[in-house]
Order: structure tokens, then sequence, then C-alpha cells
């Protein structure tokens, strides 16, 4: 397993240095920038993460300026990218960092909502040149078509070792993310042009799980509240329900689901606003 590790990891950083995608953020060692960037790249692609970076970075250039910023402001930049909880919690992370600083936090940045096992290593490798292996669905996916495993959890904790030993943890772990998304992608990989088919086990696991259909989820309804709360400040209970033309019981489970969250309150007189 050792050799076969060491095989991969150099065939994905010789790929990786001709083939990378040239990102500003990949040219820093910022935590803010790193921060935002795997925030908003969270079940979104890179490039449509990256135009929200630019402007996120432009309007919130340190954890401060974000911190003395709004949720509303934050939910209108926001727009178009779902999951809505994301922006709560970067909003809450960085009124955390303003008053701490990251290195006050360092390294234990699983303490900041939001940051979780694969935030928080891809924070401690970009940042701070930690030897972590960031661990998200594409390392996951090409680990276990090319190793031929169904289930990768203790593989990455008994080998970890391996995949970091005499590299630049960055360049691993930003490897796995382009080929990921480049080559051995989730539907339809390119074996056929994949460098390193010859050593691949070609294992394609079976999701069970299909994919939420996004029309008419609770996810399209959320989002569509929140964003007639962008534009109108506040609203009328009934006028929501009129406004929002779905199936009122879905637009009570995710009214409820966003109050929960704390992303809107509730109001005297059924008025509705965000949080
Ligand atoms: S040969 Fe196919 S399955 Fe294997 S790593 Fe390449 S793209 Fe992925």
């Amino acid at each position: 397993m050792k050799t076969k590790i060491e095989k991969l990891k150099i065939d994905l950083i010789n790929w990786y240095k001709k083939n990378k995608r040239d990102f500003s953020w990949r040219n820093t060692t910022d935590p803010w920038q790193i921060l935002l960037i795997e925030t908003l790249s969270q079940q979104t692609q890179l490039e449509r993460a990256n135009l929200y970076f630019e402007k996120f970075f432009i309007e919130f250039p340190s954890p401060k300026s974000m911190a003395n910023s709004s949720l509303k402001i934050i939910l209108k930049m926001w727009s178009g990218l779902g999951y809505n909880n994301r922006a709560k919690r970067l909003f809450e992370a960085s009124k955390i960092i303003e008053k701490k600083g990251f290195d006050q936090i360092y390294p234990n940045f699983e303490i900041l909502p939001g940051v979780g096992p694969y935030t928080k290593n891809a924070i401690l490798s970009f940042a701070y040149g930690e030897k972590v292996l960031a661990v998200d669905t594409n390392t996951v996916r090409i680990c276990q078509r090319y190793f031929g495993l169904n289930d990768t959890k203790d593989f990455f904790k008994e080998n970890f070792e391996h995949f970091l030993l005499n590299v630049d943890s960055r360049d691993i772990n930003q490897a796995f993310m382009d080929f990921g998304s480049s080559i051995c992608k989730s539907s339809n990989p390119r074996c056929n042009i994949c460098p390193i088919e010859n050593s691949c086990s070609k294992h394609f696991s079976v999701n069970k799980r299909g994919k939420e259909k996004f029309k008419g989820s609770n996810r399209e309804v959320r989002g569509k509240i929140i964003k007639l709360l962008i534009n109108n400040g506040q609203i009328k209970n009934q006028k929501l329900f009129e406004e929002i033309n779905e199936d009122s019981d879905k637009v009570q489970k995710a009214l409820e689901g966003l109050k929960k969250d704390n992303l809107i309150k509730f109001k005297k007189n059924n008025i509705i606003e965000i949080n």
C-alpha cells in the first residue's frame, strides 16, 4: 500500500503542477482568505465559488470588516449560492476571529462555527503549511476508485503520513481538489485521458442515496423565503405564503427550519424578518 500511495502522490502532484487552476487565494497564506473560499466552495463548484470570493474579499478584506457588517448584507451578497446557514456561520465566525485573532485560535479552528475537520485542515495546510491531509469528497472518491475501497475512514487515519511524507501539504491537498474536479469527476470520470489509469483499480461504489432534486425542494423554498425577506426587509406571514406560491406545508417546514437555524425571526403581528 505504501508504494502505491507513493506513486499516486507523485503522479498527482506532477499532474497538478502542469494543470493547476490559477486562483488568487492559492498564492496567499492569509487564513481569512482560506476560510472565505473554503466556506463559499462547500457544495459549490470552485470556479463559481471563486466569483463569490472575489466579491466577498473586496467587501470583507478582514474578519473585522465582516464582523462589523450585518447578516442581511451578507445574505444579500450570498444570494444564489444556497445553503444560507453557511453565511450565518461565517458571520458568527468572523466575530470570534475579530475578538481573538487567528493566531490565538490556532490550531483549534474547529471552535469556529461552520468549521469542520476538512476546513480546519484546509486552513492548517494552506495558511500555516502544516503536514495535514484535508480530506474532502474529491480525496475520498479518488482514493476509493484508485485503491478499490468501499470505506476510506480508517484508510486515511492509517496512511495520512505516507501521503504527506516529503511533499508540501498544499500541493497534495490542492492536487486532489483539481484532479477530482477535472479528471476523476464524480460522474463520468475521464479515465480515457487519466494519467494514472494504468495503476487505478477503477472501483466504482454505488451511491444509493440519490441527490435531492432542487426544484420544489426544502432548499429551494428556503432560498425563496430568504430572497423575499432581503428584498422586503420584513413581511407579514400571510403575504409571505402568497408570494412564495408553494405548497403551504413546504413553506411552513422551510420557515420552521430557518427559525431553528436563527436565520429569521417571528415578530409581533405575524411579521417575519431576517434575524
Ligand atoms: S482511471 Fe478513472 S477512476 Fe481511476 S483515477 Fe483515473 S479517472 Fe479516476
